[in-house]
Formats: structure tokens, C-alpha cells, sequence
């Protein structure tokens, strides 16, 4: 398991073996449940790509986007603000969770 801090709230992440992932989550290779703030990923999905995608989960959770309602085009506006402001640090600490964990 890695901690890392998504807007100063630390997020676990934690990587088990594909057979004991899907026992636990069977439709998901990764997962971040939000109320917990951790991240699940199974060995065989530990990627950049992968982790980039919970992480922005749980940016969306810090920043309330679940709650706000928006429409298509203030989503748009929503995640095109999100990448230039920290899509930056999204990519780097994406990287070094796959690095801790790999
Ligand atoms: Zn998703």
C-alpha cells in the first residue's frame, strides 16, 4: 500500500494479486471508493493509465464533482480545467505509485 495526498487528503492505494482482487471486486480491474479515499488495483492493471484514472476520481471527489450537476458543457469545462491545473501532478504521482508498488 502507498499513501499519497489528492488537495491535502491522503488516498490509499492498494495493489493485491489479480485472484484476491477479483474476489473482492469482480467487475472492476480498479476501483477507488470514494468515502474510504482508497484506490484498489489488481497486479496485472498497475499502470499509468490505470492509476491516472482512479486519481482523477478522487480529484473529482475532492472537488465535490459529484455533487454539482453539471451540464455537457460545464462537464467539459469541469475536465478540461482539471487537466491544466493538475494533470501535471496527476501523471507524476501516477508514476511514482506505480513505481512504489510495482
Ligand atoms: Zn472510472
Amino acid at each position: 500500500m502507498v499513501k499519497i495526498k489528492v488537495l491535502n487528503r491522503s488516498w490509499s492505494i492498494v495493489l493485491r494479486s489479480d485472484k484476491a482482487h477479483e474476489r473482492r471486486f469482480p467487475d472492476c480491474h480498479a476501483v477507488a471508493i470514494l468515502d474510504d479515499r482508497k484506490i484498489h488495483v489488481r497486479r496485472s492493471s498497475l499502470n499509468i493509465t490505470t492509476i491516472s484514472h482512479e486519481l482523477i476520481h478522487a480529484y473529482q471527489h475532492e472537488l465535490s464533482f459529484f455533487e454539482l450537476e453539471l451540464d455537457d458543457e460545464q462537464t467539459s469545462e469541469w475536465f478540461a480545467e482539471l487537466f491544466a491545473k493538475y494533470g501535471e501532478q496527476i501523471i507524476k504521482d501516477a508514476r511514482l505509485i506505480c513505481q512504489q508498488l510495482a
